[in-house]
């Protein structure tokens, strides 16, 4: 006989029990440095506001002007009445930040990775994907229906053995920075590896863009690689840019392929337009406060070199994400739990989000953290570890 369908509160127990039941906590305060969660002041370690333009003064000013301009709905797709120029004002301006023809957004990071790799390979077709990619980029794959290869985390061996047995089209897809261990992928050896197999390119850099590069412009400027190198990119609005939503920017026939197929960009409402104009605000922030990138290294280096000091295993991360290998789950989180009580948020990252047994403690940083505040979390660490 089949499994009770409603066995729900059994399920829920096992989660307990194996240290993988999730819960939220409840913040009372504009996002930054620090929190007010569950009525107490703590120091936020672990938000994806990497640049801390989420509470910036000028995108709040320009996101409350902009919804006396436009109301706060969109009111429809944008292929319906839904794609005002605010939208169309942003797409130019981070086609041009990202030196790509045209870009295109999506409501969300998830939304873009499903509806884009679905809409570029199908049944016929190969999507080969690192193992530690983000579940969007994961899912998208499956949902394409396509061969769907994983290969081993930057293991270019293991991905050219895949390369060599495809048959139809090949798409290579990976984030850019990979967002719980915050190391990077090779991309100068995935372009070659591309080129060399007549494939596609997909990079996912929802946590370079904005913190690596010169100008803020990701990985791609980190390797400094051309537009040809790697054709297909991928930004969230959510993390540096400190907003909302996420885009795609290419060439012309692949977003006016996107608009055509991509069927999370058909089949659902528009973000607000008040978002997109304050986006266009974070945008220019992002290129022009080149302070915020220089102090966001230094507090890494401090929080490297501190924890070298303290015999902490860190990840190989040159990255805002500073991961500690905890392994079980139970441990990470309560350790968490221990340095939440010291007033510091930390956040415990479990399976299925990392494989098993390598839970860990995700550090964040952004550019308003002082560095007193980075010199206090390593001696909570050291406490709580110890
Ligand atoms: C956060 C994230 C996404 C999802 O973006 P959202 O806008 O939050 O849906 C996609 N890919 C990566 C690598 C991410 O870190």
């Amino acid at each position: 006989m089949a499994n009770s369908f409603y066995d729900i509160a059994g399920q829920l127990a096992q989660l307990k029990q194996q240290g993988l039941y999730r819960s939220r906590r409840l913040v009372d305060s504009p996002q930054g440095v620090l929190l007010k969660v569950d009525g107490k002041q703590v120091i936020n370690f672990c938000s994806n506001d990497y640049l801390g333009l989420a509470n910036h003064p000028e995108v709040v000013a320009r996101f409350k002007q902009a919804a006396d301009q436009y109301g706060v709905g969109s009111g429809s797709a944008h292929l319906i009445c839904g794609h005002s120029s605010a939208h169309h004002a942003l797409e130019e301006e981070l086609a041009e930040f990202t030196g790509r023809h045209r870009a295109l957004l999506f409501s969300t990071g998830y939304m873009a990775n499903l509806g884009l790799i679905s809409a570029l390979v199908g049944r016929s077709d190969t999507v080969l994907e690192d193992r530690l990619n983000h579940a969007s980029l994961l899912d998208g794959g499956l949902l394409s229906r396509a061969q769907f290869q994983r290969y081993r985390h930057l293991e270019d061996n293991d991905l050219q053995e895949k390369l060599a047995a495809c048959t139809g089209k090949a798409l290579i897809v990976s984030d850019g920075v990979f967002s719980m261990d915050g190391d990077l992928a090779d991309m100068p050896r995935l372009a070659e590896l591309a080129k060399q197999y007549q494939a596609g390119l997909l990079v996912d850099d929802a946590h370079g863009l904005g913190v690596l590069g010169k100008s803020g412009g990701g990985i791609v400027e980190h390797y400094d690689l051309s537009t040809d190198d790697v054709p297909i990119l991928m930004g969230t609005l959510g993390k540096a840019f400190g907003t909302f939503g996420a885009f795609v920017a290419g060439s012309d026939d692949l977003i006016e392929w996107l608009i055509q197929k991509a069927r999370s960009y058909v089949f659902t409402t528009a973000m607000p337009s008040a978002i997109a104009e304050a986006t266009r605000v974070s945008l220019r922030l992002l290129q022009t406060e080149v302070w915020r990138r220089e102090k966001l290294q230094h507090l890494i280096s401090r929080f490297k070199a501190g924890a070298q000091q303290q015999g902490l295993q860190l990840m190989d991360s040159v990255t805002a994400i500073q991961p500690i290998l905890i392994g079980d789950s139970q441990r990470a989180v309560d350790m968490s739990a221990a340095l939440l009580a010291q007033g510091f948020w930390v956040s415990a990252i479990r399976p299925p989000t990392v494989p098993v047994g390598t839970a860990r403690l995700r550090v964040t940083f952004s550019a308003e953290h002082e560095y007193h505040q980075v010199d206090a979390l390593l001696d909570a660490l050291g406490k709580v570890i110890a």
